[in-house]
């Protein structure tokens, strides 16, 4: 090989080695960057919960663009639960409050689009709750003790509906998920109890204390209120796993009854709550 073709050779070479693997550039749209500067301005309090964003007229002659690209870059921020539009005379793009019910609403879009099973928010629930109640114990102050013992007590008798079971059964859960000091497991329990909500309202226990059963938050309850947060930990594995076999039990039962009202034909025996494995 000549020299001169060696070093070309060599140069495409290092040429070729060196060159990182660039992507093509994306012009971003319009409303897209309007969308990220009004973000940006929220999230760095320019414009605080409660404040009402400048009229689509104005934005579009400080970004220079059309309005509908205001527009859009609005719906956009509105979707993402960043402004509320209200309506009228006294309306427009209002900053709503950034909580994290935002998380808990997604996690129940994550389910109702089938998404997340049953199984998956058991195995998180698992994991996380023993560990929020070990540190709602750590943290617990004579108020919140008092709260927690509360939230027990209006536990008994069971309610007359499933509703109100929930709401007094989901009660302590909510309290130690507040205990805990941390306010994205907070967050993440509060959406896998509301997630649980949802399913036992389709799956309809009878009677509805069956799943919960007056009592089932004794020993935790205990644990947290002498202070002893490995025992906390334990009690809340233990509730959750047997809060779990009801609820698999609890599903069995929906599943029959479903195929029984379809009729042999129809009947899919691993399928139930659409196409949701609750197993
Ligand atoms: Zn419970």
């Amino acid at each position: 090989m000549p020299k001169g073709c060696f070093s070309m050779v060599l140069a495409q070479a290092i040429e070729d080695k060196i060159m990182p693997d660039f992507k093509p550039i994306k012009q971003p749209r319009v409303s897209e960057a309007v969308f990220d500067q009004l973000k940006e301005a929220i999230l760095s309090n320019d414009f605080k919960a409660g404040d009402r964003l400048p009229s689509e007229r104005e934005l579009s002659e400080q970004f220079q663009v059309s309005r509908v690209a205001v527009r859009e870059a609005i719906r956009a921020l509105e979707n993402s639960g960043f402004v509320a539009i209200r309506q009228g005379a006294t309306g427009g793009a209002f900053v709503t409050d950034l909580t994290f019910e935002q998380l808990a609403s997604a996690c129940l879009d994550l389910y109702m689009a089938r998404k997340i099973s049953v199984h998956e928010l058991h195995q998180v629930r698992i994991l996380i709750e023993p560990e929020v109640a070990r540190l709602a114990t750590l943290n617990a102050s004579p108020d919140m003790k008092d709260r927690l013992l509360r939230a027990y007590e209006a536990e008994h008798p069971p309610g007359a509906s499933l509703d109100a079971d929930i709401a007094s059964g989901t009660k302590v859960h909510f309290v130690l998920a507040e205990m805990c000091g941390n306010r994205f497991f907070e967050a993440i329990i509060n959406s896998v109890i509301k997630l649980n909500t949802m399913i036992l309202e389709e799956l309809k226990p009878h009677p509805p204390y069956s799943i919960h059963p007056p009592g089932f938050h004794l020993a935790l309850v205990e644990a947290v209120l002498s202070g002893n947060p490995d025992a906390a930990a334990d009690a809340m594995r233990n509730h959750a796993r047997l809060f779990y076999e009801n609820l698999m039990k609890l599903e069995r039962e929906y599943r029959e009854r479903v195929d029984m009202e379809k009729g042999p034909e129809l009947r899919s025996p691993n399928q139930a709550l659409g196409s949701n494995p609750v197993s």
